[in-house]
């Protein structure tokens, strides 16, 4: 699938739109979800331009999940939870709504977010 170089993930890499941003390093953005399925709930994204796991290289691929280990420790202490609900969505059939690579990461168990 060709990457849309529209989607607000995008605009948000490129400084177009604003975040709440809680990590970055050369690779990968972490930021407060603007509809949180619960407190403390945060993305990570690559800043390669992949719409899903399947089009990540290996090296973002590494990177997302070394951002993930990183942010969810943080998460984990920030909420003082002993846990994590980490996720992604690949294409719009099954709930991907935005067409930007995005790991969410949640304080808390997947049954308890809302809207489930
Ligand atoms: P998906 O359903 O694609 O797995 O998740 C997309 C997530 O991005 C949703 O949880 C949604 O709330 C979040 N989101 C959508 N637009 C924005 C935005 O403009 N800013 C931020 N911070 N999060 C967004």
């Amino acid at each position: 699938m060709s990457y849309d170089h529209g989607n607000i993930f995008a605009s948000i890499l490129r400084g177009d739109a604003p975040c709440i941003r809680v990590y970055e390093d050369e690779y990968t953005l972490a930021f407060m979800d603007i509809m949180p399925q619960m407190d403390g709930h945060v993305l990570v994204i690559p800043k390669e331009a992949a719409t899903t796991i399947y089009d990540l290289s290996e090296s973002a691929a590494l990177a997302c999940m070394k951002t993930v280990q990183k942010v969810g420790k943080a998460v984990e202490k920030a909420m003082e939870i002993e846990g994590t609900t980490i996720f992604q969505h690949n294409g719009k059939v099954v709930g991907q709504t935005v067409p930007h690579f995005h790991f969410h990461i949640l304080p808390g168990s997947i049954f308890s977010a809302k809207g489930l």
